[in-house]
């Protein structure tokens, strides 16, 4: 069987880390069994879908290299939607209802207060031909729903969630036609994932009980159903998908330095069984990827840990990777230099200011002093084309006697300004032997 999956955002406001990670699990699913990963824009609510988040989604997209193997648009359907509800309607498994929404609120208070399912109860469907015309004459257009068949437990096999059981009696037919005639996602999507031949649909267990409805749908229309995933829910830090979680997307990530490879390797493996580990190749990525390793717990995102992941994504990054980002004139060397002690590509250009000065070379007390203009005579000296660090910390400890911090510290503060930083055996050099002895003697004096 040809694997084909998709991700289907609506294009109503930016991808957030949820919707991300639905991506990239739809992505790693069809690469690990060399399938195809498609995306279909769901932008059937036209009130509430905008351009500019469906150009966003693939900026997104792109960004984090996930590209589709095609692109469907909801918007390019609705000839197709329209020829499949009138089979549905013909075939009565869509029928029209005319409760307005503060009426079916009444009903689901009074049937919750006498501790009842708030299901529908079918009133319109109870309707006579003669009492729909006179609803119709009296100007109320139908909304529609789809009848269940309540004769059999809806059953499927989910991957991550094992055997999935819905008794149809207790779900409200869902509507999926509104009385302006747009449509719910509920059928569509339907239609979508049979004509588009979709193998899995995977996505987040918030979708599980829709799953129910639309499994008859596919019944309905006569199509195979799909495979499904329904993964548990990212958390925040502090236990549920807050606001601040919701707003978190891509800008967000890439503003504070965040590296797709990053992002990617968290999100592929939060919430399963394996490691979350600092891998840029996505091979390991993709074999490793299986709905038997996902957990039912909510899967926990904390913005520390992607940061952690970060900077060891970073330490690993080729100066040709990161070049582009870096200030004019930083070379392999300096990138090497500076690469372990950054969490994010931006800083380096903190260190290479360091490099290029000015720096803060005052504020040394009388014993550092003589020992700064001492180093700067020896700096003068060594050979700088060999290890200058090691040469001038080695010629200090035998004429100064000194060693451990007090050797090192005053001379990292005096060639830097500051007290921590980048291993200065491989920072020296790329500060270079007159600015060396030109911040010593700045040192003593
Ligand atoms: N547009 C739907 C959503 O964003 C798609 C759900 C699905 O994957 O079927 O929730």
């Amino acid at each position: 069987m040809a694997i084909i999956t998709r991700f289907a955002p609506s294009p109503t406001g930016r991808l957030h880390v949820g919707n991300l990670r639905q991506a990239i699990h739809n992505w790693l699913f069809a690469r690990r069994h060399g399938g195809q990963f498609w995306l279909r824009i769901d932008d059937t609510d036209a009130a509430r879908s905008r351009e500019e988040y469906v150009d966003a989604i693939h900026a997104d997209l792109g960004w984090l290299g996930l590209a589709p193997d095609g692109v469907e648009r909801q918007s390019a359907r609705m000839a197709r939607y329209q020829s499949v509800f009138d089979q549905l309607v013909a075939s009565g498994h869509l029928y029209p209802c005319y409760e307005s929404a503060e009426e079916l609120d009444i009903r689901r208070k009074i049937l919750l207060s006498r501790s009842l399912p708030p299901v529908y109860e079918r009133t319109s469907l109870m309707l006579s031909a003669d009492e729909r015309a006179t609803k119709e004459a009296s100007g109320i257009s139908p909304h529609w729903r789809f009848k269940l068949n309540h004769d059999a437990p809806i059953i499927w096999d989910d991957a991550v969630r094992g055997e999935q059981k819905f008794d149809p009696g207790r779900l409200s037919d869902p509507v999926v036609r509104r009385a302006d005639g747009s449509w719910l996602y509920l059928l569509p999507s339907v239609i979508d994932d049979a004509d588009m031949h979709i193998s899995h649909v995977i996505r987040g267990e918030d979708h599980v009980s829709n799953t129910a409805s639309q499994l008859q749908m596919f019944a309905a229309i006569g199509a195979a159903t799909p495979s499904f995933a329904h993964t548990a829910l990212l958390t925040g830090a502090e236990g549920k998908l807050s606001k601040r979680l919701g707003a978190l997307g891509c800008d967000a990530f890439r503003e504070s330095g965040i590296e797709p490879e990053a992002l990617f390797a968290m999100l592929a493996r939060l919430g399963t069984a394996d490691p979350v580990e600092p891998l840029i190749d996505r091979a390991p990525l993709i074999a490793s990827f299986d709905f038997g390793r996902f957990g039912r717990a909510p899967a926990r995102f904390d913005m520390a840990e992607l940061e952690g992941l970060n900077a060891r994504i970073v330490h690993q990054f080729s100066h040709e990777h990161v070049a582009a980002r870096l200030p004019g004139g930083m070379d392999a060397a300096a990138w090497n230099a500076i690469r372990p002690n950054v969490a994010h590509v931006a800083e380096a250009a903190d260190w290479w200011a360091v490099v290029e000065g000015p720096i803060a070379g005052d504020g040394f007390d009388a014993d550092d002093k003589p020992f700064c203009a001492t180093a700067a005579q020896l700096a003068a000296q060594i050979d700088w084309n060999g290890d200058p660090w090691h040469a001038l910390t080695d010629g200090l400890k035998a004429t100064s006697g000194r060693k451990g911090r007090g050797l090192f510290l005053p001379l990292r503060r005096a060639l830097t300004g500051r007290d921590h930083g980048p291993d200065m055996a491989a920072l020296l050099p790329l500060i270079g032997q007159a600015r060396a002895v030109e911040r010593l003697h700045a040192a003593a004096r």
